[in-house]
């Protein structure tokens, strides 16, 4: 049967590389840092989710090797029949306490949290509303649940309002939105999104995965910018990008909601449990954010800087609302040759073009960490100027 099936997959994979859309992984020989090694080479790398720079902090690399010492390496167990320790508890309190949430459960992924998140809680009887930008796991989590489902445009309010009035026969009503949005780095209008909820009476839900760590006033996510505790009933969120960079995710919110989650929920019931280490840097993790605002305040201090050199020096940059800054350039190509040539100068960014961005909107996108430093900045500045003039973006 094979040989049938191989010639299948020889000419998709055939079209994928004709399409240009066939991607290469290129190899890191060095910890996910500022300063990375590609290919012998040191490089700055501006493409990483490690917007709080933990993903080699000394403390998380102690803790989670003090936790394997004491707590030994895996689980070999899901959760609910002997996968679950002392510490996989204090993790989920600390990420309570960080979120002012009821209580939380772990998951191996977010993609998992979201996978796992809807089918227990609704069937054919209720309405999920979600954003059109959502991450694909919320979609795939979405498709994985019998609710009747209804999309708006990004952020668009007025579409938002009219699923609403369209799902009042539904039973339950559910709002589901990523907090920061990954490709143009705004966030969700969660305000209005929370208004429009108490008005026509549904639930709200934020996939805090870019957006924890880094936005509102001290880093806590979309609920600390925009006023929303309490009026949130559900969160999902990864330790895979600020909190560390390792992997694990979660659900977080309301108490009862948990609680059947745990019952219920499918790549929680029926997948392993997050490894000990993991969780011990985690847990470590949430206490330097306690402890102190120092790498919250820096990652800002390095969005404000890079966004307002890169403008003064003439590029269209997307609103950022968050550690992601879009720099545009509309043409697939173009993007392409930058981003190759912007790592000859040592800069490891990632063009970005269709069908992940809409046609017409290619761009680079740049993604700012408390890892890096002011010189490390200018570098990539430097090279975004001096490429820019090169291939005529800039005058
Ligand atoms: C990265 C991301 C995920 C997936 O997180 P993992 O823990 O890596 O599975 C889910 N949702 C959003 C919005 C993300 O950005």
């Amino acid at each position: 049967m094979y040989g049938k099936l191989k010639e299948h997959l020889c000419q998709t994979l055939t079209e994928i590389k004709d399409a240009g859309l066939y991607k290469e992984e290129r190899l890191i020989e060095s910890p996910q840092g500022a300063v990375i090694t590609v290919k012998g080479k040191e490089v700055l790398n501006f493409c990483a989710n490690n917007y709080l720079g933990l993903s080699d902090h000394p403390r998380l690399i102690e803790a989670a090797k003090a936790t394997m010492d004491k707590r030994g390496y895996g689980m070999s167990s899901v959760r609910f029949i002997c996968g679950t320790q002392d510490i996989h508890k204090e993790l989920e309190a600390a990420i309570s306490d960080y979120f002012k949430t009821e209580d939380t459960i772990l998951y191996a992924a977010c993609f998992d949290a979201n996978g796992g998140v809807f089918e227990p809680l609704l069937d054919e009887k209720d309405a999920i509303i979600s954003d059109s930008l959502n991450h694909a796991s919320i979609i795939d989590g979405v498709r994985l649940c019998k609710a009747k489902r209804y999309r708006y445009a990004n952020a668009d309010m007025q579409e938002l309002e009219k699923c609403l009035q369209d799902a009042q026969e539904q039973r339950f009503r559910i709002i589901v939105t990523d907090g920061v949005f990954s490709m143009d780095g705004n966030v969700a209008p969660l305000e209005e999104i929370c208004k429009l909820a108490e008005k026509y009476n549904a639930l709200v839900m934020v996939d805090e995965s870019h957006s924890a760590g880094v936005v509102g006033p001290t880093g806590h996510g979309v609920s600390e910018l925009f006023g929303t505790y309490g009026k949130v009933d559900i969160y999902t969120g990864t330790l895979g990008k600020a909190f560390g960079g390792a992997m694990g995710g979660f659900t977080t919110g309301r108490k009862e909601i948990i609680d059947l989650l745990r019952q219920r929920s499918r790549p929680y019931l029926f997948s392993n449990s997050v490894a000990p280490p993991v969780v011990g840097a985690g847990i470590e993790a949430f206490r330097m954010l306690k402890e102190s605002n120092e790498l919250h305040d820096k990652l800002m201090k390095n969005v404000a800087y890079f966004r307002d050199k890169m403008l003064e020096a003439g590029f269209d940059i997307k609103p950022t609302q968050s550690a992601i800054c879009a720099v545009m350039l509309y043409d697939a190509k173009l993007s392409q040759v930058y981003a190759s040539k912007m790592l000859e100068e040592g800069i490891y960014v990632t063009g970005f073009y269709y069908p992940v961005v809409p046609k017409d909107q290619a761009r680079i996108r740049v993604q700012l960490s408390a890892a890096h430093e002011q010189e490390h900045l200018d570098r990539c500045i430097n090279a975004f100027i001096k490429i820019g003039k090169e291939l005529g973006v800039l005058k």
